[in-house]
């Protein structure tokens, strides 16, 4: 019965800071949300006590009737949030969303397409170091030099070439839509699946602010946490009843054994949220302020990959600046910015380096702020890097000071939390 807080203070205390520091930061990274009190009330429940091996209806344990209702909320909301007919909500994160589908499609050594990490891909689409670059022969396609878009003839002269079993669409820092029918088209051609990866802007497709996977894709897979607005998490759809028994078997007993069940229930009550019409106008506002933000910057003298953005996300490029990604990820640091650096296309730096930051507005979004609170913050972004361009890596300890003090007073206006 003892709180968190008597019964082990240095925990209670490392959570206590990260909400200060949530609340006194402006949250930039692109793949990260702000939950309601709702999601977390779900994800903090006694459901996180229950084994629930199998599916709804048919578990390998006793007592499921509860959660039974729990899985099932989840998974008749993802069905209509994205207009399919399968949803298993059980991944316990986008990789493992995306290791499901491997396993219910491929066998070892075959032939997956994916886009390149350096192009804006996800370590899973076949990244040398991660599984699906080990045990699949992983071929990359990338983006053109002159527009840093999807170059589509690269992605179907490699089809032709390699024959993959599965396509990958999708990635984690593409700023631009994605041309579904034509990957489609592609995968038609050689007898591929085309699987979309929507990780990133699924919050935009349930939400009618970015063309839906469907009815191009195979199967189509997305973490929940990211424009979603959900738990950690991660989820598969399709409309294919025989891919949709082969993912489940994939899924459970193939890759994951109990299913988190609280984590379920926080994936329920988000999608119950995002079916709501003010998610609708969130979603729209994201877009907006990413377009404010981006036009802003292009005005402060940075580059923007692809000259700006048709989602949430968008790559700075710092060259015209003369600094990169890694100096300046920790200045805007120092200044109670959160960001992180990224390479870009072509990068001529080492990912450790990189000349570039990735930025996205889903979290300041849900925050409240709006295209005059992201104008600001871009100037806010300028300062600090024209601090580091002429004081080098160490920056401008006035500069960043300064900023730190105008975040306070941007993020005291837009309080977070206001009753943890
Ligand atoms: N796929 C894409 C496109 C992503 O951006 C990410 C997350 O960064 C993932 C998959 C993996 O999700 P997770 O971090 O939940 O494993």
């Amino acid at each position: 019965t003892q709180s968190l807080t008597e019964r082990d203070p240095e925990l209670a205390g490392a959570i206590k800071d990260e909400l200060g520091r949530q609340r006194d930061e402006i949250e930039l990274i692109a793949s990260e949300n702000i939950v309601s009190a709702a999601v977390m009330e779900a994800q903090g429940s006694v459901l996180t006590n229950k084994y629930a091996e199998g599916y709804p209806g048919r578990r390998y344990y006793g007592g499921c009737q509860y959660v039974d209702v729990a899985e099932n909320l989840a998974i008749d909301r993802a069905k209509q949030l994205f207009n399919c007919e399968f949803a298993n909500v059980q991944p316990n994160s986008g990789s493992q969303a995306n290791q499901g589908v491997f396993q219910a499609l491929m066998q070892p050594g075959d032939t997956i397409l994916g886009m390149n990490l350096a192009s804006g891909g996800h370590l899973t689409h076949g990244a040398a170091p991660n599984q699906s670059g080990k045990w699949f022969n992983a071929v990359q396609y990338g983006v053109r030099k002159e527009d840093c878009l999807i170059d589509y003839d690269e992605v179907e002269a490699l089809a032709l070439e390699h024959n993959p079993k599965v396509i990958i669409a999708g990635g984690s820092a593409i700023p631009r839509q994605i041309d579904f029918a034509r990957f489609r088209e592609i995968a038609d051609k050689v007898g591929a699946y085309l699987h979309v990866d929507m990780a990133h802007f699924a919050g935009l497709v349930a939400a009618g602010e970015h063309p839906s996977p469907f009815p191009h894709a195979h199967v189509a897979t997305t973490t929940t946490h990211k424009t979603l607005r959900g738990p950690r998490g991660g989820m598969i759809l399709t409309n294919d009843a025989d891919i949709a028994k082969k993912v489940n078997s994939a899924i459970f007993p193939g890759i994951q054994g109990g299913p988190l069940m609280h984590v379920i229930a926080g994936k329920a009550a988000a999608f119950g949220e995002a079916l709501r019409p003010e998610f609708k106008s969130y979603q729209k506002q994201v877009r907006a302020n990413a377009v404010a933000l981006s036009d802003e910057l292009i005005k402060g003298g940075l580059d923007i990959v692809t000259g700006g953005t048709d989602t949430h996300v968008m790559l700075v490029d710092l060259r015209p600046k003369g600094v990169t990604g890694n100096i300046v990820d920790k200045a805007l640091g120092r200044a109670h910015i959160t960001t992180n650096k990224n390479g870009i296309p072509f990068d001529p730096e080492k990912p450790t380096v990189t000349s570039g930051i990735r930025l996205g507005t889903p979290a300041g979004t849900t925050r409240g702020f709006g295209e005059e609170e992201f104008r600001e913050i871009a100037r806010l972004i300028v300062e600090v890097v024209d601090g580091l361009a002429a004081n080098g890596e160490d920056g401008n300890g006035a500069v960043e000071e300064a900023v730190r003090g105008k975040v306070a007073d941007l993020c005291g206006r837009f309080p977070l939390y206001p009753n943890h």
